[in-house]
């Protein structure tokens, strides 16, 4: 841990989303080690449901309110409501706290904004404070996203559906391979954020974009961009489960759920690599369908499992509705939310049944454990496919003519990764590489922790 300097402060904002803040708060926890101050801030809408924020000297924290603060019962369809308040407030409360910082002579040196928060560094720029942007998904989305408005936006929308897109340094992609939001609406919120993150990379040649991966995992992709200089920072989860320098620090330190924990003492309790992991995320609600496939999957597998089954916005409780319950609570054990990084390191685990949201995707690399992956929508569908494809560590699931996902699919998905066939074998021994690549990565010498020191020595510190 490096001495504090006092005149050194960031500011970091982000969406209040827990795939965002989760990241966030460990690359700020990496910052404050480095001799960084940091103000970290989203809005009421994530801090009123954290429960336990760390408490670190160098560490403090700047909520303010969205408008609805935990309260927006819209669903994804008008989730551009709750965006417009969110940027709203947000801008306000960034103004006056830049200008309540400068005037106490404690000026921020510069500002952090993240994926889906483009607003804050336009903001920035606007009010002649620095800013840098850190991703939270793979370069390769990111580098979808700047073919896409650098001339590439009809050649992508447009592209058959059978063949395969060639964008250099990328591998091959399907159109089901891309991220979902470039076939939204060109007035799409989600788009035209995204457009705000690109303008923002052109507007400063070789500027310096932190990103949630590590340079073994997407060597291309982090150097295909001649006008970019995108550097792999991660992956940003708890050093307890890297590298091991601080085996204090096993959570993200703000989770918005926490069940009781028997269930790690359930998974004490079962054999070695034994148990399937089924979790989707913080925040995708999971059609009835879908549900009801993966839990009749689970029946004909027969294997002992852990599903994380969140509640429904309005108190609904969906394990409820399977035809299946009572078969389900002989074989395994559902909870509201867990500790997951914990649970991808439990010796128990055998395959992760995942969204792939980056950060469960990422989470699984680093923890060595396979995957059967089920993208649902935005970056989840290139990450399935890289997953699938370029690290080999999981198969993805396919979807019947009628795009239902049958349980005999996840059957057959699922026996491949924990079967005893030469294709889980494979799995799981790139499962493992991966693993050893991202440990290494975040070593004193590894690739990440070099990156990140670069960063903070002559970009933060050497202003
Ligand atoms: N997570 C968790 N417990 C759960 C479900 C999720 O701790 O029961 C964490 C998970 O470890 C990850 C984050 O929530 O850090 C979810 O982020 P991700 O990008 O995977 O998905 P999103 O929520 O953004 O769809």
């Amino acid at each position: 841990m490096e001495i504090l300097k006092d005149d050194c402060h960031v500011l970091i904002i982000t969406f209040p989303g827990q795939g965002n803040i989760n990241p966030c708060i460990q690359f700020s926890k990496r910052l404050v080690k480095l001799g960084v101050n940091v103000t970290f801030s989203t809005s009421l809408t994530a801090f009123n449901r954290i429960t336990n924020l760390p408490t670190i000297e160098g560490l403090t924290f700047a909520p303010f309110s969205d408008g609805f603060d935990g309260n927006f019962k819209g669903s994804m369809n008008n989730f551009h409501e709750f965006n417009n308040s969110f940027r709203t407030h947000g801008s306000e409360f960034m103004i006056n706290l830049v200008k309540t910082r400068a005037k106490e002579g404690n000026p921020f040196k510069r500002i952090i904004y993240t994926t889906l928060t483009g607003w804050v560094g336009l903001l920035a720029t606007s009010i002649n404070v620095p800013s840098t942007f850190l991703w939270i998904q793979p370069a390769t989305v990111l580098d979808i996203y700047y073919y896409f408005f650098n001339g590439y936006e009809d050649t992508i929308k447009n592209f058959p559906k059978d063949k395969f897109l060639e964008l250099r340094g990328l591998p091959l992609l399907s159109p089901r391979d891309l991220p979902s939001f470039v076939f939204a609406d060109s007035n799409d919120w989600t788009l035209l954020s995204m457009k705000d993150h690109v303008e923002l990379m052109d507007s400063e040649i070789n500027q310096r974009v932190l990103v949630n991966t590590f340079d073994a995992l997407e060597p291309d992709a982090l150097s295909v961009l001649k006008n970019v200089n995108m550097v792999g920072i991660g992956p940003l989860i708890p050093s307890a489960f890297l590298d091991g320098n601080d085996s204090s620090d096993t959570s993200f330190g703000a989770d918005m759920r926490q069940d009781s924990r028997d269930y790690i003492e359930w998974l004490d309790s079962k054999a070695k690599e034994s148990v399937i992991y089924i979790a989707f995320g913080s925040y995708s609600m999971i059609p009835n369908q879908l549900m009801e496939e993966i839990a009749q999957g689970l029946v004909l597998c027969k294997r002992p499992f852990l599903w994380v089954i969140r509640e429904g916005q309005n108190g609904e409780k969906p394990f409820e509705k399977l035809s299946c319950k009572e078969e389900l609570e002989e074989l395994g054990k559902t909870v509201s939310w867990c500790s997951q990084v914990e649970v991808l390191q439990h010796p128990s685990l055998a395959c992760f049944l995942t969204h792939c949201g980056w950060n469960s995707t990422i989470e699984s690399l680093a923890s060595g454990v396979p995957v059967v992956a089920c993208p649902l929508w935005t970056d989840q569908l290139c990450n399935a496919k890289l997953i699938q494809d370029v690290w080999k560590t999981g198969v993805r699931v396919n979807a019947n003519d009628e795009g239902v996902i049958e349980r005999n699919e996840f059957e057959r998905c699922i026996e491949i990764v924990v079967g005893d066939g030469e294709k889980g074998k494979e799995l799981r021994k790139n499962a493992k590489k991966w693993r050893n690549l991202a440990k290494d990565s975040m070593k004193e010498d590894g690739s990440s922790n070099v990156n990140l020191k670069a960063y903070v020595h002559e970009v933060l510190l050497g202003e």
